[in-house]
Parts: structure tokens; sequence; C-alpha cells
């Protein structure tokens, strides 16, 4: 048969060029074996010199300081064999200071610092009634006065002078003992006072990011920008060197502590040298809402630009059409903006046609009163239970941005449409209305004279200084 002579000899040569290839593996290999020995080797030689040199300390260590009187093993002060710091010398009274860890007890705190089980049972059944010592959670912050306890022969045997559990910013349990076995405990939250702050700012960049660094928080930002679109078209009209100024409540603890903030109250925007002025109020129903400086709802005006954050593509007038390639009017303004992005209704409304509409493609029309109505086209879709008849309210998302019609990418095509003829949004000035009367702009007025009373003292540094210096004394009594 010819297989097995074919077989040897294609064998053959292989078998020279596979021992070839064998013995540089085999090279490699040992090379590599060698390398990890020697570095396991290092390793073990390393690890019993550290071992050697742990003992010697911990030996240095008992026989110099037999206190074990240590600084406070911040993680787990239960584990006897890793003393932490170098020892010092016992003082009493002391003070131990700990961020609790995951799996940290109060008692193991106690314990650990050489209070005896004994008086932190008592103690911790004691505290129950103020705070529940199961609730200690990791962050919390636990600060012990130990006093040095000479009924017992160990020479790191404490009691508890004080404990002082923090549990918040503005939250803390205190316990203080008041005679032997006698304890005083108490739960303290601070009150958080609203406090006025101003911002100020010449605007370099957009309005948002000035406002940022002004250091007005980012959701108020959104908010007055969504409120003063009423009047500005914030891709337009923001000019280099515009003003901005924002009266805005800080959530301050009694001791001083920043903890957040609270409303927006009233904010002024200086742009082309024209001064807009909004102002938060809370009307006769309880609802809040922004008023020029005379009273007037700034939501009657219809939206200048019913989407947010996007850029006019292209604005009312004559022009090249994109797709038809002649000059045709163009009856309103496109705004740019990604595909989903959300339509707002322009003013309160009812829904006149949701729908297909030529070259609009998905198109979407609101009839604010015999007068007025918005349309928006291009639509992807309708927001959900948008159909015709429905009644919408100004702000509310009704559809979302697309290309479908006559389109050449995603954008809104917004009409304002007076009479039954589209007619320029940028150059409409609609009628105010809805104004404060009777006690409620009385009550307006007063806020407002207050809003401007905190500016003008908020304005001067020192004079913020002076009332703080003054109230320091009076608090400290
Ligand atoms: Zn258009």
């Amino acid at each position: 048969m010819t297989i097995p002579a074919l077989h040897t000899q294609a064998t053959h040569p292989r078998i020279r060029v596979l021992s070839r290839e064998r013995a540089q593996r085999l090279r490699v290999a040992w090379f590599l074996l060698g390398t990890l020995f020697g570095l396991g080797a290092s390793l073990l030689i390393q690890k019993a010199l550290d071992a050697s040199s742990d003992t010697a300390f911990f030996a240095q260590h008992r026989s110099s300081e037999s206190s074990e009187n240590t600084e406070p093993p911040s993680e787990e002060p239960q584990k006897a064999e890793a003393p932490p710091a170098p020892p010092l010398k016992p003082v009493w009274p002391r003070r131990v200071e700990y961020t609790v860890s995951s799996g940290d007890t109060l008692l193991d705190l106690m314990t650990g610092n050489g209070l005896s089980y004994e008086d932190s049972h008592v103690i911790l059944s004691k505290l129950k009634k103020t705070f529940d010592p199961r609730d200690i959670q990791p962050g919390h912050r636990v600060s012990m006065m130990l006093r040095e306890d000479t009924s017992r022969a160990d020479h790191n045997a404490a009691r508890l002078g004080a404990m002082t559990i923090t549990l918040s910013k503005i939250e803390q349990v205190n316990l203080t003992q008041t005679g032997p076995g006698s304890y005083l405990m108490e739960r303290r939250k601070k009150k958080l006072l609203s406090q006025p702050t101003l911002a100020r700012r010449n605007i370099k960049g957009s309005f948002y990011v000035s406002a940022e660094r002004a250091g007005v928080p980012p959701g108020m930002i959104a908010e007055l920008i969504k409120n003063f679109s009423y009047d500005i078209d914030f891709q337009r009209d923001i000019q280099p060197n515009d003003t901005l100024e924002i009266l805005y409540e800080s959530k301050v603890t009694e001791d001083g502590t920043r903890m957040g903030s609270g409303d927006v109250i009233y904010a002024l925007l200086k742009t082309g040298g024209k001064e807009h002025k909004i102002y938060k109020f809370k009307d006769e129903h309880g609802i809040a809402r922004f008023f020029t400086e005379t009273g007037e709802s700034i939501i009657k005006k219809m939206l200048r630009t019913p989407i947010d954050g996007a850029r006019i593509s292209s604005g009312f007038g004559m022009r090249k059409h994109p797709i038809l390639g002649y000059s045709k009017m163009h009856k309103g303004l496109d705004f740019a903006a990604p595909t989903g992005t959300p339509i707002f209704a322009a003013g309160d409304g009812v829904v006149e046609m949701a729908g297909r509409n030529g070259a609009y493609g998905n198109y979407l029309r609101i009839r604010h009163n015999p007068t007025w109505a918005s349309a928006y086209g291009h639509i992807s879709r309708f927001a959900r239970g948008i159909t015709k008849g429905r009644k919408v309210r100004q702000g509310e998302v009704v559809a979302y941005v697309g290309t479908t019609g006559r389109s050449t990418g995603p954008h809104l095509h917004y009409e304002l449409i007076k009479n039954g003829t589209q007619v320029n949004p940028a150059g409409v000035q609609f009628a105010g209305g809805n104004k404060l009367g009777g006690r409620s702009l009385a009550a307006f007025r007063t806020q407002v004279k207050k809003v401007h009373a905190d500016v003008a003292r908020l304005s001067k540094p020192e004079s913020t200084k002076v009332a703080e210096a003054a109230q320091k004394p009076a608090r400290s009594k």
C-alpha cells in the first residue's frame, strides 16, 4: 500500500521541524519558570522579613507600652492582632472619633475602646429611647469622651463621659453622663433657615454658563430660561456683557452651614439696554408663577421658542427652498434639533389638527383663541393623547421633532397664525391679560419692594458681613 510510505515520507521532515520548535518552546518555558521561581522566592523572603519586623515591632510595643492606649483604630476596633498606629501615652480623659464603616456596631466601638460590656449594654439600652443603636449606618460619625475606669485592672479600662453621634450635617444625638450610671440623652435637628442669595454677573458665553459660574443651581437656570423665553430669544438676543441678576433662597443651618437651595425669587436679564425682570409670586390659589414688575403674568404670552435649546436654522421670509430649489416664502421659523426633541405648546389652547398634512409631514395645529393659532410641522410623533379636540396647557409637551414630509433633516417648522395667515413669530407682540389685582396685587407689590431691598443689601458685601458679625454673639448666648 502506498499510504504508510507516504506517511513516513511526510512525517519525517515534520518530526525534525517539531523537535526544533519544541526545543525552542522548552527554552522559553525554562526561562519563564526560572523567572517565576526567582520572583516567588524574593516575594517569600520579603514576606518573611516583613513578618519578622512586625513581630519585632509588636514585641517592642508590648514591652514598652502595656496600656494599649492607641490611636482610634478606625475600621475594626475589635481586631486584636493589628494595633494600627504607634502607641500614645495614656491620657485621661481622652477623646476618640470614628466614621462608621459597614459592619460596625456601637457596641463594638464602645467595648473596643475599653468600656466594659456591662456598661456598654446599659448605655445602649438607655440610648434606645432616643436613638436605636441598630440605626447606626456607614458614614455616621461617633465621638466619645472617655474617662479612666479605676475599678478595673485593665490599663485601657474606660467609662463613657459623653458621646455624640452625628447622623447628618443637621442631626446629632448627644449623650452626657450626669452622674454614676445616669445619662442625659438628646437628639437635635438643626433648623434650616431660608436666606436670600444674590448672583450677579456679566454674561460671557451663554446665559446658562454665566449663571452656573455665579453659583446658581442648574435646575433653577433651566427654569429661568424657560420663563424668560416668553420675551427673550436666547439664540439671538443675548449679547456680550449683558448682565444677569438672580435672587434665590439658600437653605442654611442655624450655625451658617449651607445645605442647598430653595426657590428662585427674582431674576433680571439686561440685554441690549433693556431690562427684563421676573418675580416669582404665589397667587391667591397658592400657585407660584412668574410675574412682571407690574404684576402681569408672563405666561399669557405665547412661546417664541417652543423647544428647548434649539437654534433657528431658517427664519421667516423669502428664501431659496432647499428641496424645490427656487425662491419661496418661508412662512414660519425652523429650529434645528435632533429627532425626538420635545416640542412645547406655545400657549394654552385646543388641538385643531393632529395628523399627516402634505409637505408638513406630521402636523399639529393648536387654536389658542379666535384670532391666534400655532402650527408645528415635520413631527416624528405626537405626545400621548394629542388628538383633535384635546385641551393643552402652555409648555406642555405635545409632540417630538422629526423629519417627516418635505424636509432635509430633523427640525421643527413652527408657525404662528393670526386670523388664518402665518405671521413672523419674532415680530409678534401678545397682549398681557392675566394681571394680579386687589389683595394679591398689594401683596405682590410688598414682595417686590422686599426683593429690591434684599438685592440692594446683598450688593454690598461689607454690610452682610457686619450683619453676620452682629448676629454671632447673640447666637452663642
Ligand atoms: Zn420650515
